[in-house]
């Protein structure tokens, strides 16, 4: 299985100008690494629409397109959202869901669940973030992350779930939290646990097969170390996917640990 690198823009960059910008270098730079890396850029709504972003899956460069969040209606009086349609028709293919920055402003589990359900129904790939608010001081499987994973996965039909993605993101590696990433050998513990819960919720087959990543000040530098020792199918990277040196540096580094 390919690894899986999710660039997160978050908010960022200011203008369309430099949106574009960003999507061709890393485009260019990542392009030689497409054969054991996927790409996936996941820039504000309102650039995905950018014939320059839009080029970067229809140009043959290997990435893909995500977006950041979607409703889960159809269609309707629901001002400021967008929906999973809505996002198909403009190319993204995969889309993040329940990120700790959406859960700050009471996006509450069942808000998550129901973005799930929509974006897995409509075969789109389904990010789901989860991870705890504050560093764990034992090997315990946090209950947060428990309860994010059951309430936003129960009652969701078995053969959606082919499409899902969990991110284990803890909301104090996130940059700008003060302490860092986590350690590797801490991520490879975590992604044990979230697994062996997976398969208690979606049964050994899916849980297996489901690819697990993890987010939290990933660099250049850190990167190998999380899919080596970490053992992680991929990463979910913020302030580093907004400087393609570091961006395209963590892609290198992922392909060549994926021999
Ligand atoms: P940083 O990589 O900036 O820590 O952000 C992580 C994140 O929130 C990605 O979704």
């Amino acid at each position: 299985m390919k690894k899986l690198i999710i660039a997160n823009w978050k908010m960022n960059p200011k203008t369309a100008r430099e949106a574009s910008a960003l999507a061709q270098a890393v485009a260019k730079g990542a392009r030689r690494f497409a054969r054991k890396v996927e790409v996936v850029l996941a820039p504000p709504f309102t650039f995905l629409v950018l014939p320059t972003i839009a080029s970067v899956k229809a140009g043959g460069l290997s990435l893909k397109l995500g977006a950041q969040d979607v409703f889960w209606e159809r269609e309707g009086a629901y001002t400021g959202e967008v929906s999973v349609a809505q996002l198909k028709s403009v190319g993204a293919s995969y889309v993040i869901v329940g990120h700790s920055e959406r859960r700050a402003f009471s996006e509450t589990n069942e808000m998550v669940h129901k973005k799930l359900l929509a974006v897995l129904k409509n075969g789109m790939y389904a990010v789901l973030c989860v991870g705890e608010q504050e560093r764990k001081k034992e090997t315990a499987f946090p209950p947060l992350v428990r309860e994010e994973l059951y309430e936003g996965l129960h009652g969701i039909p078995k053969p959606l779930l082919r499409r899902l993605i969990v991110v284990y993101e803890p909301v104090w590696a996130i940059s700008g939290h003060g302490v860092g990433a986590d350690k590797p050998k801490d991520v490879f513990e975590m992604t044990i646990l979230i697994r062996r819960e997976l398969v208690r919720l979606i049964g050994k087959k899916r849980a297996m097969r489901t690819p697990i990543l993890y987010g939290g000040s990933v660099d250049e530098k850190n990167s190998a170390q999380f899919v080596g020792e970490g053992r992680v199918d991929g990463l979910l990277v913020g302030g580093a996917s907004l400087r393609p040196k570091s961006f395209i540096g963590i892609v290198r580094s992922v392909s060549e640990m994926s021999k």
